[in-house]
């Protein structure tokens, strides 16, 4: 068979970050306004210092403001609470994003929730879920929102197809499921509960996989053709180094799909230019200015 498409994530993602720096210059010139991003790290969890550190450097690359805010492992949730309540009521703030996960002492429901539904621009506050939920304007998961970018580029209408999507959490799997069925997809959400999953799968021509398990997905669990996106970012060791794979097994996907995300460099670098779009999307809104598409 022939090999499969590559679906060059880095390349699609610097794509988005210039249109959203095109923006966010004509944005300054025409109105004087600087959209501003907030960011909330508690702890010293070491991904999540490295995911900071970048949406801080990418956010400026954009032309917009960081204001990165770190609080101690041992912070209450009070303290975090305040922290919200001000950047909630900044008007140099457009977006506010708290990095999960969160230490356990703390409720991430009710500090998700305590997050004004219009600065929230990772979509997580239970009013952007019920907006998507219901077909409203909303402000949309980054992760999901990459990941339909890449799917609508390479297949333009979506409308009709098998899409199956592996994993159902609230950050990745139900709001991509979401998604897919507002492109008129027919959608099946898979899980650890579900039965002969290979099966389900090859019944898929939209694949997102979205689990957290390396490798686990084989090149014949995948109907001849699909699009296959993969989510998933799992650190395996290989001799004396680590490194990075998907939840896909990519070496023996590549041959069947006909297109595939590799990992690195699929939806990671979606999620943060998608993070930097919803941030120009709410500076917008909160300005009553026209949206970018
Ligand atoms: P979660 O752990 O919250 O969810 C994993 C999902 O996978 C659950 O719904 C779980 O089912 C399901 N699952 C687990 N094992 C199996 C199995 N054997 N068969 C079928 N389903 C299974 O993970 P996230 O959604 O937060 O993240 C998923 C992956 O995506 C991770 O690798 C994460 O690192 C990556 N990720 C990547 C991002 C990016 O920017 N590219 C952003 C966010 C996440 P159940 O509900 O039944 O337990």
């Amino acid at each position: 068979g022939s090999r499969a498409g590559i679906i060059d994530g880095k390349a699609f993602a610097a794509g988005v970050r210039a249109d959203v720096a095109r923006h966010v210059a004509r944005l300054k010139s025409d109105h004087g306004i600087i959209p501003g991003l907030a960011v909330v790290l508690v702890g010293t969890d070491p991904a999540s210092e490295v995911y900071v550190r970048n949406k801080g450097i990418q956010t400026r690359e954009a032309g917009m403001q960081s204001f990165e805010h770190k609080l101690s492992e041992t912070a209450s949730q009070d303290e975090l609470m305040a922290l919200i309540a001000r950047l909630n009521a900044d008007p140099a703030v457009h977006g506010i994003l708290v990095q999960l996960p969160l230490p356990r002492h703390m409720d991430a429901d009710a500090v998700i929730n305590a997050i004004d539904p219009a600065k929230d621009v990772d979509g997580f506050h239970v009013l952007n879920v019920g907006l998507l939920g219901t077909g409203q304007k909303a402000m949309v998961p980054c992760t999901p929102l990459g990941c339909l970018m890449l799917l609508r580029d390479r297949l333009g209408d979506l409308s009709g197809l098998n899409a199956v999507v592996i994993g159902r959490s609230n950050i990745v799997g139900k709001p991509m499921a979401q998604l897919l069925l507002r492109e008129s997809c027919t959608v099946t959400v898979a899980h650890s509960r579900t039965r002969d999953l290979a099966a389900v799968c090859r019944g898929a021509d939209i694949l997102v996989a979205a689990v957290g398990r390396p490798r686990m997905i084989r090149g014949d669990w995948i109907k001849p053709g699909a699009t296959v996106i993969d989510v998933g970012i799992n650190r395996i060791a290989e001799g004396d180094r680590t490194r990075l794979v998907g939840d896909v097994d990519f070496d023996s996907a590549v041959g069947v799909a006909g297109a595939i995300t590799p990992v690195p460099g699929g939806v990671g670098p979606m999620t943060i230019a998608c993070l930097l779009a919803n941030t120009l999307t709410a500076c917008c809104r909160a300005n009553g200015l026209a949206e970018p598409e």
